[in-house]
């Protein structure tokens, strides 16, 4: 069996480095660690929230029922899901042309995750200085304790996210109780532990390998990029060339460029590239490069921004143009999908109407020469109150329901089926035709819906 050959590079079978990404401070780190603790305080606290007296946020599969504050999605309205999925990936072509991998950078849950779990490094080991120091050190009893305090704030928190995880499927403070109490079922078992392992592998240990070897958006990112794409990129014909100087010597005239090579920005990269090199895939557009050259620009009084938000036009003189055609058309397919489920989602009919007939008898001479079918009508109460609905038909002409305004209880989220007599003179009708079972709320007028039937008659 041949050996692949060592790739000069330290490519394709290279041992993975750890990356230490050194702490860094700046306008763009404090929007990203706001950003962290928007998306986690979301994401932790809304399954505790409450809404008319149950969980305000559950997807409750067994029910099928997705519960979304004062909105109760059925499996009817699935297609809310679709358009949501079409909105999110327009959102995305919209913000990558607009200023490439923002996502990434601020708001991808394996950013986030990854970002809180360098901090409980940071917070155990120290600084990236102190963490490189304590890996090359023998294992003395000060590692050991190190070492298991932080795995176990890692474990913890992982724990906590897959639990908080499930508490999305399953009413969270029943989850707790359960847990507490060692009575969990299996799937309940299975998808904490599944959740939260996948938390603390991805963010512990695989962090950039996700975005560099798994994520596909890295791969495609760079067909939705143009000229006028907003891009973190290194101003090399500011830059270059590059190299170490003297504070208060004057590098122009020795032929240097702003760049000190002092190699911050490559330090806190957490995907330990160097954005000198250009563009790259491995990038995720978290901004830290920038603010690590803004603080040695500072220091050694040269303008910010070598390092910076730009476009290929801007770097290259030409005009910038971020607001183009391409980001219109987006903008605006976008804003009319976004008000399109609003409305979709605040209008749509909270009632619905099935109409099944009874198999055992396709109608019924009666004596006074009427025709009778019966019915079962099955009345959806997608609303989160209770209401009495009165049913009535339509149709044919003389076309009844056997007794007057027969009103069915049906309470939140439920389905209630009521059989149903109807009656149509002989004479209006011969072989059959379509008629019409309508229910209305009586307490709510626009509450209604209706549906179709097949109404059977002698041919004669
Ligand atoms: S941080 Fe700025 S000055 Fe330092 S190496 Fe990077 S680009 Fe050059
Ligand atoms: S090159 Fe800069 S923006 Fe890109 S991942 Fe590294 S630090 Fe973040």
């Amino acid at each position: 069996m041949s050996v692949p050959e060592p790739q000069p590079d330290g490519g394709l079978y290279a041992a993975r480095q750890k990356i230490y990404p050194r702490e860094i401070e700046g306008r763009f780190q404090r929007l990203r660690t706001l950003a962290a603790w928007v998306l986690l305080g979301i994401f932790y606290v809304i399954p505790w929230l409450r809404w008319e007296g149950r969980q305000a946020v559950l997807f409750d599969l067994p029910a099928r029922q997705f519960h979304i504050f004062g909105l109760t999605l059925w499996p009817q309205d699935f297609y809310f899901l679709t358009w949501l999925l079409i909105i999110a990936a327009l959102s995305l072509f919209f913000f990558t042309a607009l200023a490439g991998r923002l996502f990434c950078g601020y708001a991808c849950p394996q950013t986030v995750w990854t970002e809180t779990f360098l901090w409980m490094e940071r917070f155990v080991e120290g600084s990236r200085s102190q963490q490189m120091k304590l890996a090359r050190a023998p294992w003395t009893t000060e590692k050991v304790l190190r070492k298991a305090a932080k795995q176990f704030l890692w474990i913890t928190f992982a724990l906590w996210t897959g639990f908080t995880f499930v508490g999305y499927f399953t009413p969270i403070t029943q989850l707790a109780g359960k847990i507490v109490s060692l009575s969990t079922g299996p799937w309940e078992t299975f998808w904490v532990l599944f959740y939260g392992g996948a938390t603390y592998v991805n963010a512990g240990f695989m962090r950039e390998q996700v975005c560099k070897y798994m994520c596909p958006y890295a791969r495609f990112q760079s067909a939705m990029f143009d000229k006028d794409t907003l891009i973190i990129t290194y101003d090399d014909g500011r830059g270059e060339p590059r190299g170490a100087r003297k504070k208060g010597v004057d590098h122009k005239a020795r032929g240097l460029g702003d760049c000190v090579d002092c190699t911050m920005c490559v330090q806190v990269c957490p995907t330990g590239i160097d954005i000198r090199k250009g563009l790259q895939y491995e990038c995720i557009a978290c901004a830290a490069c920038i603010d690590a050259c803004d603080e040695v620009m500072d220091k050694v009084g040269y303008p910010r921004g070598l390092i910076r938000y730009d476009t290929q036009h801007g770097l290259e003189g030409a005009r910038k143009r971020v607001v183009r055609p391409r980001t219109m058309i987006y903008a605006t397919l976008l804003a009319l999908l976004v008000a399109g489920l609003a409305y979709t989602v605040t209008h749509r009919n909270v009632v619905g109407v099935d109409i099944l007939r009874d198999r055992n008898a396709l109608y019924r001479e009666r004596p006074d020469g009427k025709i009778e079918n019966v019915y079962n009508v099955k009345i959806l109460n997608k609303d989160s109150a209770e209401h009495e609905f009165t049913i009535s038909v339509s149709g044919l002409p003389g076309v009844e329901i056997a007794y007057s305004g027969p009103t069915v209880w049906v309470g939140p989220g439920q389905v209630q089926g009521v059989p149903v007599r109807i009656r149509a003179p002989r004479e209006a009708i011969a072989g059959g035709a379509d008629i019409q079972v309508n229910i209305q709320a009586d307490d709510t007028p626009g509450l209604r819906a209706s549906g179709r039937a097949r109404f059977i008659a002698p041919t004669d």
